[in-house]
């Protein structure tokens, strides 16, 4: 209902305040889905669950869990398990991922993690605790 004397809210506007809703709805969905990947987690040496989903330039999303060795050095993180599976079913944009861990509400992926997001155009970075822009946590990616 307009009141008298509102201002009418114009068509851009409206349209831009929608946009944003939809992004923080799939944003939203994203980081329940990198919860529900966390609970699959194989991290009987950390005890450091952590689960993340990818959400590619299609919509589509892929989720990963980390998975710990004996052999410490072979363990993967949670967002390279994402990426692999969004690259094995020949996605290669990738337009945001969304990182859980019941153990730390405000984790950030590692180092190389950032690396590999980096190399598929991650832009955004959802924790439960904060968003992050790409550039903020690996400002100067290393690129051929
Ligand atoms: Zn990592």
């Amino acid at each position: 209902m307009i009141v008298k004397g509102e201002k009418m809210e114009t068509k851009e506007n409206l349209a831009t305040r929608i946009r944003n809703l939809c992004y923080n709805v799939a944003m939203h969905k994203l980081l329940e889905q990198a919860k529900e990947a966390a609970k699959n987690a194989y991290c009987k040496y950390s005890d450091f669950p952590v689960g993340a989903a990818v959400m590619t330039e299609n919509g589509a999303v892929y989720t990963g869990c980390n998975v710990e060795n004996a052999s410490y050095g072979l363990t993967i993180c949670a967002e390279r398990n994402a990426v692999a599976a969004a690259v094995a079913n020949g996605e290669t944009k990738i337009r945001a991922v969304a990182i859980y861990s019941p153990k730390m509400e405000k984790i950030t992926p590692c180092g190389a993690c950032l690396q590999v997001l980096a190399e598929f155009g991650t832009q955004e970075v959802i924790t439960e605790a904060k968003d992050f822009k790409m550039h903020e946590l690996l400002p100067e990616a290393f690129c051929i």
